[in-house]
């Protein structure tokens, strides 16, 4: 069996030697124990900044797909997929009874969606996709007609949230970070306008592209684009604070001034909300049975941005925090 491990804190943006791999051996199964062979991992932008609250030396955190090779539960048969927070590793001795990584849900049997690639467990039906799902719908509460912002448009939950506002009657407008994804979101997605950030103004994109104001923003990146943002906000606005990817990289003690957002907040009787998605763990299946529904009458679509080899994750990890990605960043054993 191979993991990979945290070699060093990140310092900026990760780097090769930040981490490593390593052989690891398994003990022997025990009563209420799996072992589970790793098929999918996902990379997300929290293990950019989550990682700073583990030592040195753990395995990398984060979600898979695996397949149920061995089992002593009757619960988790062999043979079953299964989908949890293993850690960037290839096999896992596992106690069912407990939470893998403490503070992050149970793992649990794949729910089923025979037709559809195992993956999107770890994406649309998964916690991607409830994070849109429930952060979206429950914070941001649309109603038909409104005017809803997306950013990290063309990534795994800008890319739901944008689509599901669009299900709810909303006018939607994305911003990404190229203009292959914005050609993506506008004419495969139905966005009703998308803008590259790098290349166009974003306060010039608003004007044009939101001529009545925005009524919801999904902020996935934070900085500069979510201050000006702001200034486009309707009375009683709502924004739902779901990232800040742009300052993932920045060390806390030297984050850029922020903008002043009280001003805005009080004359246009704003909510801004953050949230964890795990706030709705009791909710779980609700978001990816709807989504599951959505995806088979044909209102939601997805993509994947597949590497394969388990060797390969930190490149993908890495690539992904780059905006290499359009929708999910997986790899594939
Ligand atoms: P994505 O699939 O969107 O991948 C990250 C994307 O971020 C990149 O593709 C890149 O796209 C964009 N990006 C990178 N740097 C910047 C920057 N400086 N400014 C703007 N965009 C940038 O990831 P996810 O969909 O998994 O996550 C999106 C956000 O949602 C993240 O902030 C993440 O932390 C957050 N999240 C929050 C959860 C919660 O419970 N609150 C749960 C899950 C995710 P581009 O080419 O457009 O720049």
């Amino acid at each position: 069996a191979q993991k990979w491990i945290l070699a060093k804190h990140f310092s900026g943006e990760p780097k090769e030697d930040d981490l490593k791999l390593e052989e690891e051996e398994l003990p022997e199964l025990k009563d209420g124990e799996i072992l589970v062979e790793a098929v999918f991992w996902s990379v997300d932008p929290y293990m950019r900044p989550y990682t700073a609250r583990f030592p040195v030396g753990i395995t990398m955190i984060g979600s898979q797909v695996g397949k149920i090779v061995e089992s002593k539960t009757k619960d988790f048969p062999e043979g079953r997929y299964i989908v949890g927070y293993f850690g960037w590793r290839t096999h896992t001795v596992h106690d069912t009874t407990k939470e893998p990584l403490p503070g992050f849900p149970k793992a649990h049997l794949l729910p089923d969606f025979k037709e559809l690639p195992y993956s999107l467990a770890l994406g649309v039906l998964g916690m991607p996709g409830n994070t849109a799902y429930f952060g979206f719908l429950e914070i941001c509460e649309p109603k038909e007609g409104e005017t809803v912002v997306v950013t990290g448009a063309a990534g795994a939950v800008g890319s739901i949230v944008g689509q599901i506002a669009k299900i709810k009657g909303c006018r939607v407008i994305g911003f990404a970070g190229s203009d292959e994804k914005v050609k993506w979101l506008t004419e495969e997605l139905g966005f009703d306008a998308a803008y590259n950030y790098k290349t166009k103004d974003v306060n010039e994109a608003l004007k044009e592209g939101a001529p009545k104001g925005v009524d919801c923003y999904f902020d996935n990146v934070g900085g500069d684009i979510s201050s000006t943002v702001l200034n486009h906000m309707n009375t009683r606005g709502r924004i739902s604070v779901c990232g800040s990817i742009s300052s993932y990289n920045a060390d806390p003690a030297n984050y850029p001034r922020a903008a002043i957002v009280q001003p805005s907040m009080v004359f246009k009787e704003l909510r801004m909300e953050g949230f964890i998605v795990h706030r709705w763990t009791d909710r779980w299946m609700e978001g990816i049975h709807t989504n599951l529904k959505w995806i088979r009458e044909g209102k939601l679509k997805y993509r994947e941005t597949v590497t394969e080899g388990f060797k390969n994750m930190p490149k993908a990890f890495m690539g992904m925090l780059k905006g290499e990605n359009t929708g999910k960043a997986i790899i594939k054993a």
